[in-house]
């Protein structure tokens, strides 16, 4: 069980810190799946910073099931990235597939993440675990807690302090309505177990985009310390995930239902 105070990330980004933890504002993450194009990239880091938002999230690098599918457009993605975070000031947030990439992704990512299908890579975690950007640590989509606080271990015991857990839906035996099951009781039973900050990720976690606001909503009550939502300026037209993804209008109706019933920044 846990020992001692809950500990703070604080992250630097363009506009300044923004702290997580259990006793700061709840912090928001948004964007795309996939960095698609300069327009669009750009165009959805303004609105989602303009709804609330600090991070920008967008993939160069993609975990696609099929090797057939869109992998992702790799360093141009991550030079637009660049030009977002630039225009708007918001952090990035991106994913790191391959250590090879680890410099060239570390140069845009004020946090890096690590997807729920490396979890389980520990020389990866390692890595990233040696390096100064703070890591964002998604949970193995058939992953025991115990399993999940190892792979965070993994990386604060090589030396990197700053960790932040999320939670992603996990493997469901009804696949039917929801890509997985979003498992919310993650929030008290991490709080009794570890210090690190939660985020929570409804659209990974559900799949659907109708189901996105409930359970965001449901994860501020449960007393999660940030949020990533998929948005995108036309979902049916995403190359990953659209049915998940937010328009950009819907998202910022969501930033104002959740600052009803928690402290968003
Ligand atoms: C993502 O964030 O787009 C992603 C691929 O997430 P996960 O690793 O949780 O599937
Ligand atoms: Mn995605």
């Amino acid at each position: 069980f846990r020992h001692g105070e809950a500990s703070e990330v604080i992250v630097s980004t363009p506009s300044g810190h923004v702290s997580f933890g259990e006793h700061h504002p709840i912090v928001v993450v948004a964007g795309p799946c996939s960095v698609e194009n300069e327009t669009m990239i750009v165009e959805t880091a303004k609105r989602v910073k303009t709804a609330g938002a600090k991070f920008l999230r967008g993939g160069a690098y993609k975990p696609r099931t099929s090797p057939y599918a869109f992998q992702g457009y790799g360093e141009s993605a991550l030079d637009l990235l660049a030009a977002a975070r630039e225009a708007t000031g918001l952090g990035i947030i991106t994913e790191l597939m391959d250590a090879a990439d680890l410099p060239a992704v570390a140069r845009v990512a004020d946090i890096i993440q690590i997807g729920a299908r490396n979890m389980h890579n520990f020389s990866l975690l390692k890595k990233v675990g040696a390096q100064d950007k703070p890591v964002l640590l998604k949970r193995g989509m058939s992953a025991t807690i115990d399993e999940w606080l190892m792979a965070a271990e993994y990386i604060l015991a090589s030396g990197n302090p700053n960790v932040i857990l999320c939670e992603r839906g996990i493997r469901t035996f009804d696949g039917k309505y929801a890509r997985n099951t979003l498992d919310l009781s993650v929030l008290p039973v991490l709080r009794s177990l570890t210090h690190l900050p939660i985020m929570i990720d409804p659209s990974h976690g559900t799949g659907r985009s109708e189901y996105v606001p409930p359970m965001a909503m449901a994860a501020i009550a449960a007393g999660t310390d940030a949020l990533m939502i998929e948005v995108h300026p036309n979902p049916a037209k995403a190359l990953s995930d659209g049915p998940q993804s937010l328009t950009p209008d819907k998202f910022d109706r969501l930033v104002q239902d959740m600052s009803v019933i928690g402290k968003v920044v």
